[in-house]
């Protein structure tokens, strides 16, 4: 018997596999196709804030990204890279942002980059810009595979979950407590307040001549350059599903598009690319995370039920890396200790706005 199942091998479930692991339960992880198989696989990994104005997703985000930093350095110093981070501006939408960013945020900027190649000061003095000296890229298939040292690996698809005399039938395995954290696919628990939406996401890692130092979001995101090799990586295709789209996603055309669009910010020069990484990240209707039990839909509005033992741990959208240590830690706390999550984050909070909405139609 297990303690806790996890379902999914992502960041969000090998985060919170690796709290609890540490917390000394004993954790079976499931994944259909292993571990960080999906949107985690195949994301840059960059760790940054959000430069917007201001509201409830950037402040847990910056506290998310401070959070994670000192988290992978301290516990998986091999898989982090530290490199300043240059976000520029593509429009002046954006540029407002940047602006209103500056002016609120207790990190430390550096106004002028001091170490970019000339063509990226050009770049950036021409738009408005943030350079950040305390910026991070982690190798995300890496560091999730070092979360999840200590559980029960299952490479295995879970089509249902069965619960009986107090525990969980997940495959062969019984488990007293489920996570569900299987990220855009498809779910296997249907409730109609959850709606997550998958977007489809393309890195490449490549080699080329050119050398930087920072890690840049612009057009795309673009890591520092290591012995000449690079990933450049965007989610951007809302359009493109792979559990649901019949013709398969065009590898050539996505690379040309990330290379086209790296060239914006930097002329890449010799260019091979080595290897392309592709898969979904989830977002919910409100841009912010999902953590926490799960409600049961009932017709009796009255009263919140929740499914036995099931959490999840979803919707960490273009930040999984820089949100899935924090997040996971509060959930591990409220597993073994019953603390409370943020009520911001708990998926009970889509269900009242459900409800509400249903009250309303009648
Ligand atoms: C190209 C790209 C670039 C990105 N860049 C960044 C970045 O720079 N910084 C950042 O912080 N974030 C970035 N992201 C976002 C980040 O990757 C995602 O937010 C994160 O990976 C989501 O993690 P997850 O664990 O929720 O989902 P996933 O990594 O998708 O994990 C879900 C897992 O569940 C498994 N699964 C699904 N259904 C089942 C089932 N029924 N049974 C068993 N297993 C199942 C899947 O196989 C999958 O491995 C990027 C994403 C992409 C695609």
């Amino acid at each position: 018997m297990y303690d806790v199942c996890v379902i999914g091998a992502g960041v969000n479930g090998c985060s919170i596999a690796h709290f609890l692991t540490k917390s000394g339960k004993k954790v079976a992880l499931f994944d259909k196709d292993g571990i960080a198989a999906g949107g985690s696989g195949a994301a840059g990994a960059f760790i940054s804030p959000k430069f917007s104005k201001g509201g409830e997703l950037k402040e847990l985000i910056e506290k998310s990204y401070l959070f994670s930093l000192d988290f992978y350095s301290q516990n998986f110093p091999s898989f982090l890279k530290r490199a300043p981070l240059l976000h520029i501006a593509k429009e002046e939408f954006d540029a407002q942002k940047l602006r209103a960013f500056k002016e609120n945020t207790s990190l430390k900027i550096t106004e002028t980059p001091l170490q970019v190649s000339q063509i990226l000061r050009e770049e950036a003095q021409k738009n408005e810009n943030v350079y950040l000296l305390n910026g991070g890229v982690v190798d995300a298939q890496g560091v999730c595979r070092a979360m999840a040292e200590g559980t029960d690996f299952f490479h295995y698809e879970v089509k249902n979950l069965v619960w009986q005399d107090g525990y969980y039938e997940v495959g062969d395995i019984k488990a007293k407590e489920v996570v569900l954290a299987y990220g855009a696919y498809e779910p296997i628990i249907h409730e109609p307040y959850i709606n997550l939406r998958g977007i489809w996401g393309h890195r490449i890692d490549i080699h080329t001549s050119t050398r930087t130092e920072v890690t840049m979001h612009h057009h795309v995101s673009i890591s520092k350059c290591e012995d000449g090799n690079m990933a450049i990586g965007a989610t951007h295709n809302v359009h493109y599903h792979p559990q649901k789209n019949i013709e398969p996603y065009d590898i050539n055309e996505g690379r040309e598009e990330l290379l086209k669009k790296a060239n914006l910010t930097i002329e890449l020069k010799n260019v091979e690319v080595l290897k392309d990484y592709t898969g979904l990240r989830s977002g919910s209707n409100d841009y912010l995370p999902l953590i926490g039990r799960m409600v049961e839909s009932k017709n009796n509005f009255d009263e919140i039920s929740y499914y036995p033992n099931l959490t999840m741990i979803n919707g960490v959208g273009g930040y999984g890396f820089v949100l899935a240590p924090y997040i996971a830690k509060q959930l591990c706390e409220f597993i073994i200790d019953g603390k409370d999550v943020d009520a911001f984050l708990m998926p009970l909070r889509f269900y009242k706005r459900y409800i509400k909405g249903l009250q309303k139609s009648r």
